[in-house]
């Protein structure tokens, strides 16, 4: 019977979500959940977006059927955007996503058609949603250590030391900038021991990229993972647009497979095709066809770079400000981390009453586990956040 079914544990973020839209106070601040907005509290369409979507009222034609593996176009722009010059295109095979979240799933169907005993390593924390899909689908799965909280930074000889255990043929979830949830991110330096560790171990990574473009620029942010992928046998990427382009509800996401020796990408190639069609068919094709008219047209890539470079420098101008503010407040460095940390969140540390306390006694809402999405913040209520920390804490 319906009436039958499990339970699931609702998803923490949606709970908050509810909550704040419950809450009457005008002043609330909401740093929950994961989705960009700007000094007004909007989440905009992109400019580029809007000036594609016009145009392609004007061209389209037909919304027929594309491809198994989503508009042979689209993969092109993306595997350039993502990988760059790092490996040659016929090392890559791809197919579109809807969403990041949906490469993800199919990375993880995928992991299990190639290994049925392999054991994914995901960072402790990671994005819910990692864990969930991975218990759902019954992939074995085991935590690595991540983040040190006391210091907001990356137990980086604790992360290797954890994967120094994982077994030949076992999985590497990386994220490949602007960690979810902690903001906290490896080094160049620390990517090669990665790298060395993998090659050592014979482990697969598994990269999930969500954010290219907000932490430290759209190269920048994809250095690590085209480190990676040029360096070991076999790579898994998963890529979203929902943020970098603002295209959340379109569904706009890619899953490559990258492998060293060109001859490989055939089976790979089929594969992913064969599971985007057990799953849904064809991908959606919308946000993917608006994101590679952004991708090839000189204008609209540079007028969206524009706009991107704008979102990356406001948010850290935000966390410089928070970090000064909070310097000055609790007169300690504590909190230094909130100005280093890269993407749109931080985890601060804060106990699970401290965060009651911060929503209860001030209308702010961040997640449990003490994540805070910068951009919820603008210059007016930062002093208002570190007003609300430095009591908490002190
Ligand atoms: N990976 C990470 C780390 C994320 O934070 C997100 C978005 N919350 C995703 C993947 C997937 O995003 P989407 O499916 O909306 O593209």
């Amino acid at each position: 019977m319906f009436s039958d079914l499990p339970t699931h544990a609702p998803d923490k973020i949606l709970q908050l979500m509810q909550m704040f839209r419950e809450d009457t106070r005008t002043d609330k601040i909401d740093l929950g959940v994961g989705v960009y907005k700007n000094a007004e509290g909007q989440t905009p369409v992109m400019r580029a977006i809007k000036a594609a979507e016009k145009k392609l009222w004007e061209v389209e034609t037909t919304k027929s059927y594309v491809a198994l593996a989503g508009a042979p176009d689209y993969n092109d722009a993306m595997v350039k955007l993502v990988l760059g010059d790092a490996v040659a295109r016929d090392q890559v095979a791809s197919v579109a996503t809807p969403g990041g979240t949906g490469a993800v799933r199919q990375s993880f169907e995928l992991v299990k058609m190639v290994n049925p005993d392999a054991t994914v390593w995901y960072s402790n924390p990671t994005w819910g949603n990692h864990v969930s899909i991975l218990k759902y689908l019954g992939v074995a799965n085991k935590a690595y250590r991540y983040f040190d909280a006391a210091s907001g930074t990356v137990d980086f000889d604790g992360m290797i030391a954890d994967l120094n255990s994982a077994k030949p043929g076992d999985v590497v979830l990386l994220h490949g900038c602007c960690h979810n949830p902690t903001g906290a991110n490896l080094t160049a330096e620390q990517w090669q021991t990665v790298v060395d560790t993998l090659l050592a171990k014979e482990l697969l990574p598994m990269i999930d990229v969500a954010y290219q473009g907000f932490g430290d620029g759209l190269e920048e942010d994809a250095a690590g993972l085209r480190l990676v992928a040029s360096s070991v046998p076999e790579t898994l990427i998963a890529a979203s647009c929902s943020k970098n382009f603002g295209v959340y509800r379109e569904r706009t996401g890619i899953l490559m497979a990258v492998s060293a020796d060109k001859g490989k990408v055939g089976p790979a190639q089929a594969n992913l095709a064969y599971l985007n069609r057990q799953n849904y068919s064809f991908p959606p094709d919308h946000g993917a066809r608006l994101v590679s008219m952004i991708l090839t047209d000189d204008a609209l890539l540079a007028d969206w770079k524009a706009e991107l470079e704008e979102v990356r420098l406001g948010m850290l101008e935000l966390r410089q400000q928070l970090a000064d503010e909070l310097r000055r407040l609790t007169n300690t460095d504590r909190f230094d981390f909130i100005a280093r940390h890269r993407g749109m969140f931080s985890m601060l540390g804060l106990t699970e009453d401290q965060i009651v306390t911060l929503r209860e006694e001030h209308g702010i809402y961040a997640v449990s586990d003490s994540r805070i999405n910068i951009a919820g913040l603008n210059t007016k209520t930062v002093p208002i956040l570190a007003k609300a920390v430095a009591e908490v804490v002190g």
